[in-house]
């Protein structure tokens, strides 16, 4: 008789499931779990703080298709997990928290760490359950995997009662399914593509949004065919940034808010009516947009907006059927029309103002001057991830992605701190697959904070990410040294400190030195670009750049004040 643990079970299920990774935080009851799972193969990563662990997990899942799994304790440790599924269920990425649990027999009793773990999840997960016996694993982990990813990709959960993980059970009692194949693709109804296609050529000013559900979906070559077949204009959304080149000649970010509020015809791939796109209501779209919908969740279409034609379905598959209708038509969007010669004037202008703020050689540098010089440096494949409130918005501008699935940023949930654990997950794949790309993660000082001593965990995995904190000592902005020594001068700081200030001029990149990786500190351009340059060439260290800027330094004038919306 061959007798097998709850972890062995566990860890044996998920590889067979084809998860690869594991990110987590051991300790009572699960340090078998990971132990097992390192055992089955799959790649276990340790990490400091729950929260990170699950937001590097559902990184994996996003780049990959296939989700990782998110290994923590009970109570305080699921707890934590919890901000990193909810992110993960709001951006529709797939995860799996695996969380340990009170035993079976001690549940109500006020056990170790005990808490309705279960219940707990069911706000941030489409799936959430514990096992009602050893048996019954491998049914739950397969449900899991699969519910993951079928349909609207999410989050799910699994409970694991700490007796479960040492018990024994008869390998030949055991049911394991087989492996979960990739979702099967759904096509759009013939009905509402005729209409798309009806309304599309009728348009006068058409704009294509491509959206992160176009990224996860690899739509890309289906998205660059339909492009070039149509010659339509597009813009991305920040993660749908890549999925084209953002030097694509078809590509309008740079006048997307001219796009947006003037664009007849808004053909939407996989991106959400939410405050990212302004909820597609006036005064950022123009009161009659009609809207092409292509969406996997059949809830999504017409939500704000009611659509002219649904395309629900797979983006990738209906992208295709457009385009096999479209080639049969031999139509295409003519590239002299007054909507292209308004684009590109527009792009210009916009362009232009951008370039003279990131040639002012003032020092403390500007936003625009650091990431101008930093978007020169960094090589093309590299993955970039970003959060921050101004370093985001301004750096999503200055910062290209010429390839699909290669921007992580805090997504539509806005959340502050999922920097490092989502560059944890993309330098850990690069690793993996021996690809030489770089991970550059470029936070605000603020954001770093969050999860900052994650940089540990980079260092113990040689994990060459290159940290670069925009320092503009606060949240949103902060005062220079003298001010704030004035402040401390005049008494309590719990009174007299702006709510948004952080401590002036503080040395992060001491923090990654702390642990054997680089640590920089820059004032100056050149001391930016040499800094930049001998992180890019030390490829088995992390660095951490820390780049004081001008505190004051802000946004450039903005047409719409943020989340506009108007009081339908
Ligand atoms: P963005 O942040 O780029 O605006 P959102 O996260 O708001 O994107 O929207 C992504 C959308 O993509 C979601 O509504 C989701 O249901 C959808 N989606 C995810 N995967 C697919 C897929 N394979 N095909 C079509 N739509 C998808
Ligand atoms: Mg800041």
């Amino acid at each position: 008789m061959e007798e097998l643990t709850g972890a062995q079970l566990i860890a044996e299920v998920l590889k067979a499931q084809n998860v690869e990774y594991m990110f987590g935080i051991v300790g009572v009851p699960i340090i078998e779990v990971a132990m097992a799972a390192q055992a089955a193969g799959i790649k276990y990563v340790g990490m400091r703080n729950e929260q990170a662990a699950c937001y590097a997990a559902s990184a994996i899942g996003y780049l990959t298709g296939r989700p990782a799994v998110c290994l923590v304790v009970s109570g305080p440790g699921l707890i934590h997990a919890l901000g990193g599924m909810a992110n993960a269920n709001m951006n529709c990425w797939p995860v799996v928290v695996i969380g340990g649990s009170s035993d079976q027999n001690q549940e109500t009793t006020g056990a170790f760490q005990e808490f309705p773990q279960v219940e707990a999840c069911r706000l941030y997960s489409k799936f959430s359950a514990r096992p009602g016996s050893l048996v019954m694993i491998p049914a739950v982990v397969e449900k899991a995997v699969r519910s993951s990813i079928y349909g609207r990709p999410g989050a799910c959960y699994i409970d694991i009662p700490g007796d479960m993980v040492n018990a024994r059970v008869d390998r030949k009692t055991v049911r394991f399914p087989s492996c979960c194949p990739p979702p099967p693709a759904s096509l759009a109804s013939n009905h509402e593509l005729s209409k798309a296609v009806t309304v599309l050529k009728q348009a006068q000013r058409p704009l294509l949004i491509i959206g992160k559900g176009a990224a996860y979906g690899r739509a890309e070559n289906e998205i660059k065919e339909l492009v070039e077949l149509s010659g339509l204009p597009f813009v991305p959304t920040p993660m749908g940034k890549g999925v084209l080149p953002d030097d694509h000649p078809n590509c309008v970010a740079a006048a997307r808010s001219r796009a947006l509020l003037q664009a007849d015809v808004v053909v939407l791939l996989g991106a959400r009516l939410n405050w990212i796109l302004h909820f597609g209501f006036p005064p950022r779209f123009s009161p009659d947009v009609k809207l092409i919908q292509v969406d996997i969740c059949a809830e999504e279409l017409s939500n704000n907006v009611r659509a002219t034609a649904a395309l629900l379905g797979d983006v990738r598959a209906v992208v295709g059927q457009l385009v096999e209708i479209l080639r049969s038509n031999t139509w295409t969007y003519p590239a002299d029309t007054e909507w292209w010669t308004n684009l590109k004037e527009k792009m210009a202008s916009n362009a232009q103002i951008s370039k003279a703020l990131s040639l002012q050689n003032t020092l403390p540098m500007n936003y625009y001057t650091a990431f101008h010089h930093i978007a020169e440096l960094l090589p093309k494949d590299c993955i970039i991830v970003s959060e921050g409130a101004n370093t985001m918005d301004i750096g999503r501008t200055m910062l290209l992605n010429y390839f699909p699935r290669r921007r992580l940023d805090a997504g539509t949930f806005g959340t502050m701190g999922v920097g490092p654990g989502f560059a944890i997950a993309a330098a850990v794949l690069e690793q993996a697959q021996h690809t030489g790309r770089r991970v550059v993660c470029v936070e605000g000082d603020s954001a770093f904070g969050f999860s900052g001593m994650e940089v540990e965990t980079m260092c113990r995995y040689k994990l060459p990410v290159i940290i670069i904190v925009i320092n503009n000592n606060g949240i949103y902005s902060g005062v220079n040294t003298e001010t704030w020594r004035e402040m401390e001068k005049m008494g309590d700081m719990t009174t007299i400190a702006p709510p948004v200030t952080l401590l002036p001029e503080a040395r992060y990149e001491q923090v990654m030195c702390a642990f054997g990786g680089h640590g920089y500190l820059v004032r100056t351009v050149e001391e930016l670009c040499t800094a930049l340059q001998q992180s890019l060439s030390e490829t088995a260290t992390p660095s951490l750049i820390n780049v004081l800027i001008d505190p004051t330094s802000d946004r450039k004038q903005q047409e719409f004040p943020w989340l506009t919306r108007s009081n339908l």
